[in-house]
């Protein structure tokens, strides 16, 4: 299950196993809690938007108080809805939050180090947590529809097996809130991407399950359907309380997946 946490102001979201494993601190955040304003209200953790860095940089110091984290050592993703994966170590700390991303193209993260925060972005794409909790390797993807296609989730496993000596059996996922099959309608050039299973044509359009064909290559590639925990939550139905691109455009802001070994 994903269980929202509430302190004061600021809501978030916490995967039950991942917080069971005791090795982990991690989160899934919302719209609330933050100082920005306006279309960003108010915990956007969006770099280069209109919002100011330094709010951006303060939501950053609330969240990362919050689960324990230190917010220098953020080490923030670039997202391409590619399906490149890159190895984070500890050179890595502050990457794009305190000084310009390094990255060209890392749609995942995954590090075996301890304390050192990993960042992903999202506003609708689907947020996947991995923890490998025998060998202690912890990643995060980015998958949007482009990056489900691609099958990132399936290869950031494939990933932690060969580089870190993870056994697919060991690795807990997490499927966070992101745009459902209810509210993700697409055109025929993206629905012919998909097997017919993940794609519901009971409407005028056809509507996509990500979700479903991401918990379905994280099976195939050994995970245990048992160990992956699907958060059930649409952001673009709840986008009183998700930025949701669907809903609201590009003038947004942007929630993140932070999760980080101890
Ligand atoms: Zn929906």
């Amino acid at each position: 299950m994903f269980t929202l946490v509430k302190n004061d102001d600021l809501c978030y979201y916490k995967i039950d196993s991942f917080e069971n494993s005791g090795i982990v601190r991690h989160g899934f955040t919302t719209k609330y809690g933050g100082v920005s304003k306006g279309c960003f209200e108010s915990m956007n953790l969006r770099i280069n938007s209109d919002d100011s860095i330094e709010n951006v940089r303060c939501n950053y110091e609330i969240i990362a108080k919050e689960l324990g984290m230190d917010v220098k050592r953020l080490v923030l993703s670039k997202q391409v809805h590619k399906t490149d994966i890159v190895d984070v170590t500890s050179l890595d700390a502050g990457n794009g939050l305190w000084y310009d991303n390094k990255f060209e193209s890392a749609d995942a993260l995954v590090t075996n180090e301890k304390n050192l925060p990993l960042v992903t972005f999202f506003a609708d794409c689907v947020p996947v947590f991995l923890l490998d909790t025998k060998k202690e390797v912890l990643a995060l993807a980015h998958s949007g529809w482009r990056g489900t296609v691609g099958k990132i989730a399936a290869l950031t496993v494939r990933h932690m097996c060969d580089k870190y000596g993870s056994c697919a059996e060991d690795i807990l996922a997490g499927i966070g809130p992101s745009i459902r099959q209810c509210c993700f309608e697409v055109g025929e050039e993206v629905a012919e991407h998909f097997s017919k299973e993940f794609v519901d044509r009971c409407k005028a359009k056809p509507h996509i399950d990500l979700q479903g064909a991401i918990a379905a290559q994280l099976e195939a590639v050994g995970v245990k359907r048992e160990n992956i925990t699907d958060s059930g939550i649409c952001t673009c139905c709840r986008s009183d309380e998700f930025y949701s691109h669907r809903v609201m455009g590009n003038q947004r802001g942007t929630m993140a997946a932070l999760a980080m070994l101890i």
